[in-house]
């Protein structure tokens, strides 16, 4: 969508610090980092939200939930098969959760404690 600023991103039209991508799936630090490692990983294709994608190519889902695990071990938020110190995955869908860019986006968060619940 030539509207959408992460399908922008993915066509090269606006830069993106770039930590890891497959065919599929394109993973980027968030310009405006709310822990020390915040990094956003989307679908190259435009799918508008989460529940969007996983109705529309549920492998794809997996695609990128499978990045962002990989850029969580990348980053030394865990070790592969581990779970320490730890790292967190968010995605807010609409307006009341805060979904800000229309096009699905995985926040991976680590590098510091993180409080719970989350505001
Ligand atoms: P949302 O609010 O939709 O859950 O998350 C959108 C995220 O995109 C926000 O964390 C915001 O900082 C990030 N963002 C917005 N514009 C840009 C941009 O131009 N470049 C990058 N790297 N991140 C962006």
């Amino acid at each position: 969508m030539s509207d959408c600023l992460f399908c922008r991103m993915v066509a090269g039209e606006i830069p993106a610090d770039v930590v890891h991508q497959t065919d599929r799936v394109l993973a980027f630090r968030d310009i405006h980092p709310q822990a020390p490692t915040h990094v956003l990983v989307i679908p190259k294709e435009h799918h508008r939200n989460f529940g969007a994608l996983a109705a529309a190519d549920p492998a794809l889902l997996g695609e990128v939930a499978n990045a962002a695990h990989a850029v969580a071990v990348q980053e030394g938020l865990v070790t592969e098969g581990g779970s320490e110190p730890g790292y967190r995955v968010v995605t807010n869908t609409g307006p009341q959760a805060g979904q800000s860019v229309d096009h699905l986006h995985l926040h991976v968060l680590g590098g510091r404690g993180l409080g719970w619940p989350p505001g």
